[in-house]
């Protein structure tokens, strides 16, 4: 049986096997993939943290993949997009078909299970860029040729494609809109593995279960973001709690962010889950691709963000980017560009965080007095 439900990236409603029901707040992460420079820091934080056990060599919850030709698991979404077959968008709704609605007969969902040996090559197609360069010729700018990192967890959906597909329902969605699996009733069918379109569902041979990103919930629930936010050496990510589509809060970062500026947005929003990790797109990239990625409203982003030097609200909470380890509930912006700062809050109002929304620029002496050394610079 299936259910009319909204989905508000989509702008309209889809079939999903559930009811609508939407959890009172949502996790929800921002990474900005302008900033990631592929450190895999995230990825070894989260594996460290969760995934350092037997069974578990090729699970990496987080991964960081080069696009266009990075994936993992292999082909994760070109196999996916090639069954969806071409689909449209008609301004900001889109008029093509879900994953749940283009299901073949007797299936919930359009999806494929993948190979074993398809989760071993994580670093596949790493820094490898769109195209050739033909011999002889420069670097001009803008570059002809292109590539960018794309940071993957599970994106803790609004309609889950692993929960939808699970036979046993062991997968379960909670009020903070974390979606994890009961491993007591999971019997590792693996069908949340061929439903998630984002392939963030993975079996584990030790244990004959399923396993996924469980959004760090121990720490989330004490006010910490999560490992992968922590952690981020290029301070591309921001967690937090977004409110629903149709009742953003002008200082929940996260909504300003998804809802107000609309400079974040989901991945794939066409697979119909209603994703909550959301991008920044890159700026290097053609718009097609961005518009394949991240719908139509990319390119309208990449130019949000090109001007975000003039924007203080904008600036400011790009500069909260991993600035603390504490969630910021609320943000607000004091002053003016040249002089003024961003403040972050608790859930209690409490300040716990403040920066400033230009960085100053210090230029050291060649010789410094106290040491009484002479800096190189060698470049
Ligand atoms: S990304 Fe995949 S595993 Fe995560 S909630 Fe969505 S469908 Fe489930
Ligand atoms: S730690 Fe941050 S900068 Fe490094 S790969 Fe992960 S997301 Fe990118």
């Amino acid at each position: 049986m299936s259910h009319d439900v909204y989905n508000w990236q989509l702008n309209r409603k889809m079939a999903f096997p559930y009811p609508e029901k939407r959890p009172g707040k949502q996790a929800a992460w921002v990474f900005d993939t302008n900033k990631c420079i592929a450190c895999q820091t995230c990825t070894i934080a989260c594996k460290n943290a969760w995934t350092s056990g037997k069974g578990q060599e090729y699970m990496w919850w987080n991964n960081v993949e080069t696009k266009p030709w990075g994936f993992y698991p292999l082909g994760w979404d070109v196999r996916l997009l090639e069954k969806l077959g071409p689909q449209e968008w008609t301004g900001d709704k889109y008029e093509g078909k879900t994953i749940f609605e283009k299901a073949g007969h007797g299936e919930k969902i359009e999806g494929f299970l993948p190979a074993e040996e398809d989760f071993q090559h994580p670093n596949i197609g790493e820094d490898e860029i769109s195209g050739q360069i033909e011999k002889g010729h420069y670097i001009k700018i803008p570059h002809q040729q292109w590539m960018f990192y794309l940071a993957r967890i599970c994106n803790h959906c609004t309609y889950p494609a692993c929960l939808a597909a699970c036979p046993r329902k062991s997968v379960y969605k909670r009020d903070d809109g974390t979606v994890l699996i009961d491993q007591k009733r999971c019997k590792g069918y693996r069908e949340c593995v061929r439903g998630c379109p984002y392939k963030k569902s993975m079996f584990r041979i030790h244990t004959d279960k399923s396993e996924k990103c469980i959004a760090c919930y121990p720490a989330a629930e004490e006010g910490e973001q999560t490992q992968c936010v922590q952690n981020c050496i290029g301070k591309i990510r921001m967690f937090g709690y977004k409110s629903r589509w149709d009742r953003p809060i002008a200082t929940n970062p996260i909504d300003y962010l998804v809802h107000i500026k609309k400079i974040a947005l989901p991945l794939y929003p066409q697979f119909g889950t209603e994703p909550n990790v959301y991008y920044i797109p890159p700026i290097n990239v053609p718009e097609v691709f961005n518009r394949q990625l991240f719908g139509p409203g990319a390119k309208k982003a990449v130019e949000l963000y090109r001007n975000a030097v003039q924007d203080k609200s904008l600036i400011g909470l790009l500069m909260l980017f991993g600035c603390t380890n504490r969630i910021v509930h609320s943000f607000e912006v004091q002053g003016d560009i040249e002089d003024g700062h961003c403040v972050g809050r608790d859930e209690s109002g409490k300040e716990i965080v403040k920066v400033p929304l230009k960085e100053p620029i210090v230029i050291r002496e060649k010789h410094d007095q106290e040491r009484d050394v002479h800096r190189i610079s060698v470049s």
